[in-house]
């Protein structure tokens, strides 16, 4: 069984940080003492120096679409290219999406994407079922979904064109059976009616920028106010995945201000890019619904962030490469999405731990601890525990570096945050116990993903 001592790092946990030894043994964490001596340890255990250098819970990204058959095509980076780019900013575990083909059952739907997954990953993985619509018998293929280890299911209120939208009749039955089976609701929350109130008065054209207008804040507001409302009347908790705007944002504090429990993720374009992207030739570049908002919603989101409103910060990778993005300028028709899982770490460390306003541990919360707790991963994941998996990525504070296309690994061939000055590099990434990334050298094999069975989110414990 291979042995590994990182000696020497600052071990970084949701709660704290502090100087540390870490052994691991096969696929596991199994001791963390101030000092473990080389006569502690069988003789041909791999010693890693790792002073000067953070040791932090391998991150979750909670929130990826890799290989995305969706609108005639399919997304740039597949499984393999997903796992790789992943390995590189240091995460170790996605959770992504499988559809709701409405022909099979959502248990039979997310085995498809498992056996899909299981062969081309090289990090683990868990799942979100989506649910696109309701029928009889329904409670029962989600007490089967929780058997196959998927607890959360992702419903849309939005993009009736593609199939995804849940009709509003039927979501308090699936609400409620949801909570008989502690399964945790997430969901994309734009009002559909308020869109295409807006598209029918809608008097300009459909260019990128046009994006952000047909897609208003505002639609935002009332689909979480709407969920949020029917959760708190069922008495279950609801996840507001991607949250974009100030005005989103008010809506989860009017739903908390009512005791309701509303968990909430934030990716990093939402905190740091506006729609002044969208202008000019390359704004297809940068259209990914909800679309991006104003520069005050970033600073709004920021601060929001820095007061513990979020609790998540996820991507929602799905990648298209420029010359899928750029053959359309119409916003109708461009392919929705941008890619990100590699650049989350060093953006959010540059933007929120460099400059002081949340600490290496907050991050470790954010960005590992609590998706793993929300998803039912923890403490396998999302921990620096003696038992937990051996996912560990050792990350260089100091490390500056400028985020563009020939320095990320997404078969996108670019990067929305082209030309972003970062601090902050993984320069290790092991996946229960196996380097999969080390000094730019990718070792991750595909297959080697397993499938993570997920427990009860802990919101309902
Ligand atoms: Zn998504």
């Amino acid at each position: 069984m291979n042995t590994i001592l990182i000696r020497d790092g600052l071990l970084v946990e949701s709660d704290r940080s502090w100087k540390s030894d870490l052994l691991i043994e096969g696929e596991k964490i199994v001791r963390i003492a101030p000092r473990i001596g080389l006569e502690e340890v069988p003789a041909d255990t791999e010693v890693v120096e790792a002073d000067g250098l953070c040791v932090m819970p391998g991150l979750i990204d909670a929130h990826t679409h890799y290989h995305l058959v969706s609108r005639g095509t399919v997304t740039a980076d597949s499984f393999v290219e997903g796992s790789k780019l992943a390995a590189f900013g240091g995460v170790t575990t996605v959770i992504d999406f499988a559809d709701h083909d409405k022909t099979r059952t959502l248990a039979d739907s997310a085995k498809a994407r498992i056996e899909a997954m299981s062969k081309g990953m090289a990090i683990d993985f868990a799942l979100h079922q989506g649910v696109y619509g309701m029928h009889g018998g329904i409670e029962a293929e989600l007490q089967d979904l929780v058997k196959l280890g998927v607890t959360t299911i992702k419903i849309f209120t939005t993009y009736k064109n593609v199939g995804y939208l849940i009709e509003i009749d039927g979501l308090r039955e699936l609400f409620s059976a949801c909570k008989r089976c502690n399964i945790m609701v997430s969901a994309h929350c734009e009002d559909d009616t308020l869109i295409e109130e807006t598209n029918a008065n809608h008097t300009g054209g459909h260019t990128p920028a046009d994006h952000a207008v047909l897609r208003p804040a505002e639609a935002e507001y009332r689909a979480i106010k709407y969920l949020g409302t029917l959760a708190g009347e069922v008495g279950m908790p609801l996840y507001v995945v991607h949250l974009s705007s100030a005005r989103g944002l008010d809506a989860v504090r009017e739903l908390r201000g009512a005791g309701i429990q509303v968990l909430v993720e934030t990716t990093p374009h939402y905190l740091l890019l506006d729609a002044s992207r969208l202008a000019g030739p390359e704004g297809p570049l940068y259209v990914m619904t909800p679309p991006l908002r104003t520069e005050q919603d970033n600073r709004i989101l920021q601060d929001a962030l820095v007061a513990k409103e979020f609790q998540v910060v996820a991507t929602d990778h799905c990648s298209f490469t420029r010359e899928q993005k750029l053959a359309s300028d119409d916003c109708r028709t461009i392919f929705p999405g941008i890619p990100g899982t590699e650049e989350m770490l060093p953006l959010i460390h540059t933007f929120a731990v460099a400059s002081s306003r949340l600490s290496l541990s907050q991050l470790v919360r954010l960005l590992s601890t609590t998706p793993a707790k929300a998803f039912g991963l923890y403490p396998r994941k999302g921990s620096l525990q003696v038992g937990s998996d051996a996912d560990i990525v050792l990350f260089d504070p100091e490390c500056m570096w400028t985020l563009d296309a020939s320095s990320i690994h997404s078969a996108a061939g670019y990067t929305p945050y082209e030309g972003f000055k970062v601090a902050g590099k993984a320069i290790m990434t092991y996946l229960r116990g196996r380097l999969v990334m080390g000094d730019d050298v990718y070792l991750g094999k595909p297959g080697e993903g397993k499938f993570l069975v997920a427990g009860t989110p802990s919101a309902y414990l």
